[in-house]
């Protein structure tokens, strides 16, 4: 433990590794095995049996995967990290890992696209419903709420409008029914937003964004904040003998380990029995972009600012949010959440609706028309007939799509040369 706590900057470098005893090699090496040998064969049935904790098989954990988990759980202020196939892998397995066949989910309804499908058509299949609420409207969680639930679900910045979650608003209800609250931090990296210290008990985030921040490769990553108490019966996976790992109940037989039962849960049954591993290599890349993400998240959020003041003057466009742009609904709350910056995404609305938003779309320079947030360069998309075109035009309309709607993902590039396409584009239409 170093003599006093480390800024998130330095942990970003070094939270989680030791150096590797045997190379002393300064980077986190990729360990490429499936298997890890036990010294003899008492020291396998201790791994077997939870006794003693170290590797045993790679779908379970890799060393390289985690330095990653501890390293965003420490940015996080978390008590544990799992990293995950993707981000998707992420969402699933963290609901999965609490409720099953007839528990319910209170969710905000302003998802990311694949979650709302997730959430809106898959649970459902496995006897899992979920209810659809407002963003910040509590009056409406509360109303939501049941004896069936087990869990609310938000995201800390809103898709497709950018609202920002009122976080402690959803803590101090999930607390008052003793419900876990998820939080999908992917549009606020633990540089800007650490969902823990406003009462979130579990924060997930798709590695694939700007964690990682290249668009390079797909993963996702929980952090499990350790105050949860899952002894509660209406928990049956927590309080029931498992079946899986001897009649063990999660949520007492883990001795030191009890803080962390959901994310010890998470990888003896997520990982284990379902596998949704994410590779070494994966997580080596991931670390890659930990080690800079709080120099690349206040140049994303600097030029996201920019481009935002930029649209709001311009005269063919109707309207902008952007939760840091002074008069946006959701600037009280960035205020309050997001003071180092409200992130790297800027909607807008362009004057002629969506034929000239699908023109600006089809004819802007620089920025990258495709399906993806976060990576280094600019990108766009116009979500109404892409990300989102699965949901019902009363879903869109509930979740505020508007079809004239233009979503950027702002990149690092010079920000005349960002404005200057943007410009240009405006000319065209
Ligand atoms: C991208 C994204 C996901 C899904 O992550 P993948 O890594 O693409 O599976 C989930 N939530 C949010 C908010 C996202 O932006």
């Amino acid at each position: 433990m170093p003599k006093r706590p480390y800024h998130l900057e330095t942990l970003a470098l070094h939270a989680g590794q030791e150096a590797d005893p045997t190379t002393q090699a300064r980077a986190v090496p990729v360990y490429r095995t499936t298997a890890y040998k036990f010294r003899n064969s008492k020291h396998g049935a201790d791994l077997f049996a939870l006794r003693e904790l170290g590797n045993i098989y790679a779908r379970l954990m890799n060393p390289t995967n985690d330095v990653l988990e501890n390293r965003v759980a420490a940015l996080d202020g978390g008590a544990a990290g799992l990293s995950l196939a993707s981000g998707t892998s992420a969402v699933y397995f963290s609901i999965t890992n609490i409720l099953r066949a007839g528990d319910e989910l209170v969710s905000a309804v302003n998802l990311y696209g694949g979650t709302y499908t997730m959430f809106d058509a898959i649970l459902p299949q496995q006897n899992i419903s979920v209810r659809f609420t407002p963003i910040n409207d509590f009056a409406a969680v509360e109303k939501a709420v049941n004896d069936k639930t087990r869990a609310i679900f938000i995201e800390s910045i809103g898709n497709p409008l950018l609202d920002v979650a009122d976080i402690a608003g959803y803590a101090a209800i999930a607390k008052k029914y003793q419900l876990p609250l998820i939080v999908d931090s992917t549009f606020t990296p633990p540089t800007l937003l650490r969902p823990i210290e406003y009462g979130a008990d579990i924060v997930i985030h798709s590695l694939s964004k700007w964690i990682g921040g290249h668009g390079v490769g797909i993963g996702g990553i929980v952090v499990d904040a350790g105050k949860f108490d899952w002894k509660n019966p209406k928990f049956a996976l927590y309080n029931e003998p498992d079946r899986g790992y001897h009649g063990l109940r999660f949520a007492h037989d883990l001795g030191d380990l009890n803080p962390v039962a959901f994310a010890l849960r998470l990888r003896t049954v997520g990982l284990r029995n379902q596998g949704p591993t994410l590779a070494p290599d994966a997580a080596w890349q991931f670390l890659q972009g930990v080690e800079t993400l709080p120099l690349r998240m206040a140049k994303h959020c600097e030029n996201a600012l920019k481009v935002a003041e930029y649209l709001q003057k311009h005269s063919k466009v109707a309207w902008v949010r952007y939760p840091g742009l002074p008069g946006d609904p959701s600037q009280a709350l960035a205020q309050k959440y997001l003071p180092d910056g409200a992130g790297g995404m800027v909607v807008f609305g362009v004057k002629g609706g969506e034929s000239a938003a699908i023109k600006l779309v089809d004819n802007i320079e620089l920025f990258s028309l495709l399906a993806n947030v976060g990576d280094a360069k600019s990108l766009i998309i116009h979500p109404a007939d892409t990300t989102h075109s699965q949901l019902s035009g009363d879903a869109q309309a509930a979740g505020g799509l508007h079809a004239d709607l233009i979503r950027l993902s702002i990149g690092l590039e010079h920000i005349d040369d960002i404005l200057g396409a943007l410009s240009d584009a405006l000319d065209i239409i």
